[in-house]
């Protein structure tokens, strides 16, 4: 059985996306503010959030970004308001799968949501785009790795790190190009933050972390994913 979150404060709409989606076969949990939503999407297990934009605490964008800078991929589709047009479109590029704008009809929603949980069921059946990168099978189109068909724990972060040394592959990439690239300019980390992100990643693909093979150290430069 699938189970949804949502986030949403008007009491009337939350009670009615409850019932109406247990009374679809759904499992439901309930928050009803967004400080409560983010405790909850991190530590459940859900499948899929409908995630309200204007929240007490903590707002449906602000959730939607802090989630997936902490590698959360669980799908977020966002409920907006009439007149958050320009919202939409930042909710789309903050992370979330898809949105509704309020007042939204059940069976749209409905079949949103279907589609969302099809795709993500699918998703480790698609085997066209996926790469092998020294010890896992990567596919960055749904951010999934496998390494002997079991699936590999990654963050949205450290999949992004390894896409951007993937697509210049054979050529040295500094630090600073990775932070820019990755990090973008609004959010600076240290350089120690590429180098720890260099270490989890070898930890995953390398045979021998000491002696990496495909993920090397350029000295004083940076470092060369090998293909
Ligand atoms: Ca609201």
């Amino acid at each position: 059985m699938h189970r949804i979150l949502v986030v949403e404060d008007e009491q009337a709409m939350l009670l009615g996306l409850r019932d109406n989606l247990e009374f679809e076969g759904y499992q439901v949990d309930i928050a009803e503010d967004g400080a409560k939503g983010y405790d909850m999407i991190r530590n459940g297990n859900h499948d899929l959030v409908l995630l309200d934009v204007m929240l007490p605490f903590m707002s449906g964008f602000d959730i939607c970004r802090k989630i997936r800078s902490e590698g959360v991929t669980t799908p977020i589709i966002l409920l907006t308001a009439k007149g958050e047009e320009i919202d939409k479109v930042l909710g789309l590029e903050l992370g979330a799968d898809d949105y509704m704008t309020k007042p939204f009809s059940l069976r749209e929603l409905l079949a949103r949501i279907k589609a969302i949980l099809r795709r993500s069921n699918n998703n480790n059946i698609i085997l066209d785009e996926t790469l092998i990168i020294g010890n896992i099978e990567v596919n960055f189109s749904n951010y999934e790795a496998y390494c002997n068909e079991q699936k590999v724990k990654m963050s949205h972060k450290e999949f992004e790190v390894l896409h951007f040394l993937w697509d210049h592959r054979n050529k040295v990439v500094s630090r600073d190009e990775l932070l820019d690239n990755v990090w973008g300019t609004d959010y600076v980390p240290s350089s120690r933050t590429v180098d720890n992100f260099i270490l989890k990643l070898r930890q995953i693909i390398e045979k021998d972390t000491n002696e990496p093979t495909i993920i090397i150290t350029v000295h004083g430069v940076g470092y060369k994913l090998i293909n």
